[in-house]
């Protein structure tokens, strides 16, 4: 069977390396906001390019620290609007109504999967304090319209990074595109930890102030709480494999963009709709975090490859508005997102995949009929 997603073995190309930094934090005995930790942090933002990056508990944690953040600082209140896009993961939503902000979807462009930026612009109101957008699937979602419009009528751009950490727009990284951004080391994303972990990244001394601050109990000295903040640190064990790992995500983001040519080059059943990388923004790169065909009959496809041993995933099924969490939203419809959840199928890319195996998954697409 070719696995969607092979963990163990994209780990297991560093093991040497991970297993001895892992033991010697092990041995140190300094286990939460440390050397590591610090060392981590200053490696991100140095990659990034921007001045702060601030190491947090999981992905969602740093997207609601950042709303929590402008909150604090009385830049955003309870009941402002932030617009986002109607097709992302769950966790860019909750981040905004855990804040007590109210999402305002907005509908992608089906080619690119990412916000339509057309669309932005009616969706503003008096209350609108932000967009927040999601470099979904590790495709750059940028338009010089999208600072425009936020200079205009003086919003906060929030970058959903959690998918496209080394992607770049111009030569600016993602995660320095925007106020504020949102990165998540999951196990499966291109920099995965051994567990949860994420990051917050900014040029804003304040609102970074703020951040390290909230997640830290709301306390900058020990006993003393400034904030109601939360427990969202990033351990030093996932720090340390994060600084080893973080050496390779460049080339093997580059192995992830050889697989995705080499798909939309041999791809040739026209029943499969192959990702489209936006031709205004030529100059991007995708980092390929999924490579995400449509077709019209999508579960049909899905069991033709499973029947021939390739797993494959739905990213995803359900739009956050249809879930019982946002019964509040169920009324609402947005034709674009719906078809793109019915129809998009994620085929297998990761660093460790062999030409061998890419080979037979072409061959298996290519013999699928509808
Ligand atoms: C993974 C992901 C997150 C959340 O990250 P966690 O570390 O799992 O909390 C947020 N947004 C998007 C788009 C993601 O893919």
């Amino acid at each position: 069977m070719i696995k969607f997603l092979d963990i163990q073995k994209i780990n297991l190309q560093h093991q040497q390396e991970i297993e001895e930094r892992l033991l010697k934090t092990f041995r140190n005995g300094w286990y939460l906001l440390g050397e590591e930790v610090k060392a981590f942090e200053e490696k991100l933002s140095d990659y990034i390019g921007c001045s702060h990056a601030i190491g947090v508990a999981n992905g969602l944690d740093a997207l609601r620290l950042i709303f929590k953040g402008y909150i604090e600082l009385g830049i955003m209140q309870p009941g402002d609007e932030v617009i986002v896009p109607a097709n992302t993961y769950i966790a860019s939503i909750l981040s905004i109504t855990d804040n007590g902000l109210i999402p305002v979807f907005t509908e992608p462009d089906i080619d690119t999967y990412n916000i339509d930026f057309s669309l932005i612009e009616d969706k503003i109101t008096k209350k609108t304090k932000a967009i927040m957008v999601v470099h979904l699937y590790g495709q750059v979602a940028y338009s010089n319209l999208l600072t425009e419009l936020a200079k205009k009528h003086n919003l906060k751009i929030i970058e959903d990074n959690a998918q496209s950490i080394g992607a770049n727009w111009n030569g600016t990284k993602t995660g320095n595109l925007g106020d504020a951004a949102g990165l998540s080391f999951y196990p499966g994303k291109n920099l995965g930890a051994l567990g949860d972990a994420g990051a917050v990244t900014t040029n804003d001394d304040e609102l970074a102030k703020t951040i390290r601050t909230l997640a830290n109990y709301g306390s900058q000295k020990k006993y003393v709480n400034q904030y109601k903040g939360l427990n969202s640190r990033l351990d030093e064990i996932q720090a340390a494999v994060l600084s080893v790992k973080l050496n390779y995500l460049e080339a093997e983001n580059q192995k992830r963009r050889e697989i995705a040519q080499y798909y939309s080059d041999n791809i040739t059943n026209r029943e499969i709709i192959l990702p489209k990388v936006n031709a205004i923004t030529s100059n991007l790169k995708h980092v390929w975090h999924l490579f995400v065909v449509r077709t019209q009959n999508r579960d049909k496809l899905q069991k033709h490859l499973s029947d021939n041993g390739v797993q494959t995933l739905i990213h995803y099924p359900t739009p956050p508005y249809q879930q019982e969490a946002y019964t509040e939203y169920s009324h609402l419809s947005f034709p674009i997102t719906e078809q793109i959840h019915n129809e998009v199928l994620s085929l297998p890319i990761s660093p460790v995949l062999t030409n061998e195996e890419i080979k037979t998954i072409v061959d298996i697409l290519n013999s699928y009929t509808n």
